[in-house]
Parts: C-alpha cells; sequence; structure tokens
C-alpha cells in the first residue's frame, strides 16, 4: 500500500531528473554503472506470448520512452550517483600494524599431507589441546578427502602447497605455479566449501620465487608463509626423532615462531617427535595458534641470484585475466542491503552471489523481503511478480521479464535465469528496473555491500 504511494512519486521524480539532466547535458549518457547487470531492454517489443494479450504495445507515447530508456532514466539520470556506482572495491591490506602480539606465540605447520601420518598427528594435537595448521598437497587432498574435512573440523588452519610439489614444474613459469595452487584451492573448496589464501612454496620460497611470483601472489590475494624454525625433518630420508626435537630446541626462540614440520608419506619419525616439541613450547610459556591471512606472513629474503633463471614473465593481459581479479575470492562474505520504493531489506552472505559484476537472488526471497506477493506457474514456467503497482512476469522459458505499465504498455528485458535448489536465481538490476525502481548506486567495499534503487 505505501509501495502504490511512492510508485508513483518515484515515477515523477525519474521523469523530472531526465528532463533536468537532458537540459543541462544534451544527451543521455550510454554509460552502465559497474559491478552490476547490463540489462538489455526491448522496450515496446510486440508481447508475443507472455502474460494477457489484451494490452496493446503503445509505440507512440513519450512517456513510456522515458520509462523504457534505460539510458535516459535508469543510469545517466543521477550523474552523482555514476560514480559511486561503480563497485569501491578496497584491497584489503594485512593489519600489520593492527596488533603486535604480546606474548610468544607458536604455530605449528605441516606440509606434504595429508597422508596416513596425518590423522596420527590430529590425534597427538587433540589430546594436546593446541592447533596447527596444514599445508596440503593437491594431489593428496584428493586422495584423503576424509583428513582434510577432519583437520577442518577439528578448527586446524588449511594451507595450500600446490598441487603435485614438482619443482621442475612449479619454478620453470609463475603460470606453472599459478595453475598448481589454484587446482589445490579448487579441490579443497570442493571439499570444505572454502577457500584458502595460505601459500607455502614447496622447498620455501629462498631460491624459487623472484619478484614476480611474490608480487602477483599478493595480488591475487594470497598469504605466502615459509618459516623461522625447520625441524629438519625433510633434510634427509628417516631423520631420527631426537634429531628433528634438538633441531628445534637449537634455533633461538623468538617471540613468533613457524615451525616447519612435515605430516606427508615416510614421516613416521616427526609423528613421534611431534609430542616433546609441543611440550617444550609449552614450557617456555607459548601460545599455540594457526596461520592467518591477517598476520604478517614471515618470508625469507629474495635469493639475489634468482634473476639468471631467466623464467617468462606472464603477459600484462593473462595478469588481467587471472590474477587481477582473484583477490575478490577471499574477501569477507558480507550482506547485501538493497533498498527500493522506500523498502529497505537484507540477503545474507550465501543468499546471494555477484557473477561477472552481477548480483543475483532468489526471485522470491529478494521479492517477498521487500514485501511483494509472487506466484509461481508450473503450467508456463514464470513467476508472477505483484508489488505495488507494478507487475512483472519472470518467463523462464524465454528468458525474459515482462512488465506492464500503467498506460498499458509493456517492456521486455533479456534475462538469464538460473535454477538452484528449487529457487529461480534472477540478476537484480533487470528486475528492479521492470518493477519500476531502476538502481541508482551499487556499492561494495570491505565493510559493505549495498544497492539502492529509485
Ligand atoms: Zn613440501
Amino acid at each position: 500500500m505505501k509501495q502504490r504511494r511512492i510508485s508513483g512519486l518515484m515515477l515523477v521524480r525519474m521523469m523530472l531528473l531526465t528532463l533536468v539532466l537532458i537540459a543541462a547535458i544534451g544527451a543521455p549518457l550510454g554509460f552502465q554503472p559497474q559491478g552490476l547487470p547490463e540489462v538489455k531492454a526491448h522496450a515496446m517489443k510486440e508481447q508475443a506470448a507472455v502474460g494477457s494479450a489484451t494490452h496493446k504495445v503503445n509505440l507512440a507515447t513519450p512517456q513510456k520512452v522515458q520509462t523504457v530508456n534505460h539510458s535516459a532514466v535508469g543510469t545517466a539520470a543521477i550523474p552523482a550517483a555514476l560514480a559511486s556506482a561503480k563497485p569501491k572495491k578496497k584491497v584489503e591490506t594485512s593489519q600489520e600494524t593492527k596488533k603486535k602480539t604480546q606474548g610468544k606465540t607458536v604455530y605449528l605447520t605441516f606440509d606434504d599431507g595429508p597422508s596416513p601420518h596425518t590423522d596420527q598427528v590430529l590425534e597427538i594435537l587433540r589430546q594436546e589441546k593446541v592447533t596447527g595448521t596444514f599445508f596440503v598437497l593437491g594431489q593428496q587432498a584428493k586422495r584423503y578427502p576424509e583428513v582434510i574435512r577432519r583437520i577442518v573440523d577439528a578448527g586446524h588452519a588449511l594451507g595450500n602447497h600446490t598441487y603435485n610439489h614438482d619443482y621442475d614444474a612449479l619454478y620453470d613459469s609463475f603460470g606453472h605455479f599459478w595453475k598448481q595452487v589454484k587446482a589445490t584451492e579448487e579441490v579443497l573448496r570442493e571439499i570444505t566449501g572454502t577457500r584458502t589464501p595460505l601459500v607455502r612454496a614447496p622447498g620455501g620460497t629462498y631460491g624459487h620465487f623472484d619478484k614476480t611470483y611474490f608480487s602477483l601472489l599478493e595480488q591475487g590475494g594470497y598469504k605466502v608463509f615459509d618459516w623461522n624454525v625447520d625441524s629438519g625433518d625433510s633434510k634427509r630420508k628417516g631423520v631420527p626423532a631426537d634429531e628433528i626435537v634438538s633441531n628445534v630446541k637449537n634455533e633461538k626462540p623468538q617471540d613468533q615462531v613457524i615451525v616447519l614440520m612435515h605430516d606427508g608419506g615416510g614421516h613416521e619419525e616427526t609423528v613421534k617427535a611431534l609430542p616433546e616439541i609441543i611440550h617444550y613450547y609449552k614450557k617456555l610459556g607459548y601460545e599455540f595458534s594457526t596461520l592467518s591471512a591477517e598476520q604478517k606472513p614471515v618470508q625469507f629474503t629474495l635469493d639475489r641470484g634468482i634473476g639468471k633463471k631467466n623464467r617468462p614473465a606472464p603477459s600484462a593481459e593473462w595478469v588481467a585475466s587471472n590474477v587481477a581479479p582473484n583477490a575478490a575470492l577471499f574477501e569477507p562474505e558480507l550482506p547485501l542491503t538493497v533498498e527500493a520504493g522506500s523498502v529497505q531489506m537484507r540477503l545474507d552472505a550465501g543468499e546471494y552471489e555477484m557473477l561477472d559484476g552481477q548480483y543475483l537472488a532468489p526471485v522470491r526471497t529478494v521479492m517477498e523481503r521487500l514485501g511483494a506477493e509472487v506466484y509461481w506457474s508450473e503450467a508456463t514456467q514464470s513467476a508472477f511478480i505483484e508489488w505495488g503497482e507494478a507487475s512483472v512476469i519472470a518467463d523462464t522459458r524465454r528468458g525474459v521479464l515482462t512488465a506492464e505499465r500503467k498506460d498499458g504498455s509493456v517492456v521486455e528485458w533479456e534475462v538469464r535465469f538460473d535454477r538452484k535448489a528449487q529457487a529461480l536465481w534472477i540478476p537484480l538490476r533487470p528486475l528492479l528496473e521492470a518493477l519500476n525502481h531502476p538502481i541508482v548506486e551499487a556499492v561494495s567495499t570491505a565493510t559493505e555491500r549495498r544497492v539502492s534503487a529509485l
């Protein structure tokens, strides 16, 4: 009811704005705000097989042109909003200055697993009530997915140690390294549902990473961790447990300790040494923690001679399409606030998604939270949306949204619908536009996601 009043008001406002603008800048800008769905408006198309065929399409009324001409109304109407319509993406900085952790912390890290030894390590950590970080190989994770689940379920952290640990491929070119990181990330995401930004280079970064490796991984949203205490458990085959323990004890203890150990196949001596290593740090008063993307990573200095390897640098195009958009995958999941027609509602993380810069959400969830009524017709495979004066049909067979305007005219938008878990997902921009509430601003920052429509 409230909606009805506002719709009329908004319509008038939209028209006024358009007129002011056309007067001010001469012609509408052909601008589409980034980060939002692009819509192909098929204004005044003959309404063929959709809905009631009683309305005639009126090609002549000027009012209708304003209503349906998206470049005039939806986007060019408010230049001030255009600037802010670009998603304001903040690069998340590792808050290095956030806190100088008081006291002493030890990060136990286990590389090359999972293997049959991993469950033994997990059992020891459980008994000692401490947590650690597992830098796993994609290849191994695929083989032992249930172990990956147990690692996560017990509260430990997962890191990415590339797919197969093959130095020749990994350090032959950055493209190879990247490919293995992404492949492992996908394996872990399939098992756990989340991605890990933590990366450890096989063999460590020294002598392997050049500036390109460091900078592109950082740009892609990853945190590369070396270590500052080497347990020496992989110096050669079968290093005995006492030697592993004394290697650890011989290192001068710093406040923040990252201990390198291995839980890959053949590391039963590490398993034997582990309880004593844990007791050692407990006695020294260390807290045990897991590595996280928020802390400053421990990294070896750059090997000055690494440039001699003459590795091919990836092209700018490759970086732009692979690395640059990758960091967004690690941004925190935020709720999305949608404002339209003076009503506001919220979609929690998981209730919407961003695909190719477009917000998508289930049409019923969105509309019912805005106070609309939604009906589904199995026979026509269409959703019927009634919101205030607006009446919109989402025809999934034809892939169009159809809006009937007050004057009897019909406007159509070509839309890609998506069916997921019984729900009909739809891009928000054409949906709101069809409902006569075009989006005027979209914000995407590290702390906020919001779509504002008229
Ligand atoms: Zn390794």
